[in-house]
């Protein structure tokens, strides 16, 4: 852990797709075992930030750090080079993340694909990962679908797997992008529950992108406002959400809520 206790800080991020520049000089930070969520209208710049912090996407300028070391860049000596992929991938076990879409393994039954990368990226052995696949599957309400296969699941169960199959890497950072909207709303209120209670029940760094702002307000040390590539609001949820600074964080609240 770096001295000043950061786990993830974007200092003077720029990403741009060709002429659009998407982040311009984003500075923000999250402590560790925080819970930060990202608010803003569509196309402000949200996922890329994940992807970013996924390694899926490279920065076009300033820095990404992941704990005490940088995603973006590696050290060499005393100077910062750009980070090659082995570098990248270090970094990233850091880091889960749950998509919209589960994306689980489709072949796998649900115990397999919570300890499929345990055992080969972790190289943990198949006894310890089983026992830890099956306390998460607990943790998530799905102990009795151990054998199922992701296609007898409902939506909700597959993304309540795929919680765990986050988990189960034993990431720092939890990302999560929108992990209910495919979701009708009684299956996605069973994946925000679960989710409150691994906010409660685990020190992992939690970054999300929602527009579910009753989680949100429930969920999140923090919230920040994005609009055009900038924060324009950092702030406690209840003071975000009831009494934002910003006219264009009001506009957008009421847009959505
Ligand atoms: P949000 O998550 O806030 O909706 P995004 O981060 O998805 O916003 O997108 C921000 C901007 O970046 C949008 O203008 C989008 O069109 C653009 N963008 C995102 N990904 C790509 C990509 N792979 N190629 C080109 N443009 C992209």
């Amino acid at each position: 852990m770096p001295a000043d206790d950061v786990m993830i800080r974007f200092d003077k991020v720029v990403k741009r797709f060709g002429d659009n520049v998407v982040l311009r000089e984003l500075d923000f930070q999250a402590r560790p075992g925080e819970h930060v969520t990202l608010i803003g209208p569509s196309g402000s710049g949200k996922t890329t930030i994940l992807r970013l912090l996924m390694g899926l996407e490279r920065v076009n300028g300033g820095t990404i750090q992941v704990g005490d070391e940088y995603l973006s860049h590696m050290r060499r000596g005393d100077k910062l080079v750009p980070a090659d992929e082995r570098h990248l991938r270090k970094v990233r076990r850091r880091i889960g993340m749950v998509f919209q879409q589960f994306n689980l393994f489709p072949n796998m039954n649900v115990l397999r694909n919570l300890t499929e990368a345990p055992i080969s990226v972790l190289g943990q052995p198949r006894e310890q990962a089983e026992a830890r696949a099956k306390e998460l599957l607990d943790m998530v309400g799905l102990a009795e679908k151990l054998t199922a296969n992701p296609a007898e699941l409902s939506g909700g169960q597959q993304q309540r797997v795929a919680i765990a199959r986050a988990l189960a890497m034993q990431p720092d950072v939890l990302l999560l992008d929108e992990v209910t909207s495919a979701l009708d709303p009684e299956l996605a209120a069973g994946v925000l529950d679960v989710l409150r209670d691994i906010a409660r029940s685990t020190d992992v760094t939690l970054l999300c992108v929602t527009h579910a702002m009753k989680f949100a307000r429930d969920i999140s040390d923090r919230v920040l406002m994005f609009d055009g590539g900038k924060i324009i609001e950092d702030a406690p949820p209840a003071e975000i959400f009831d009494s934002p600074r910003e006219a264009r964080t009001r506009d957008f609240l009421q847009s959505v809520i």
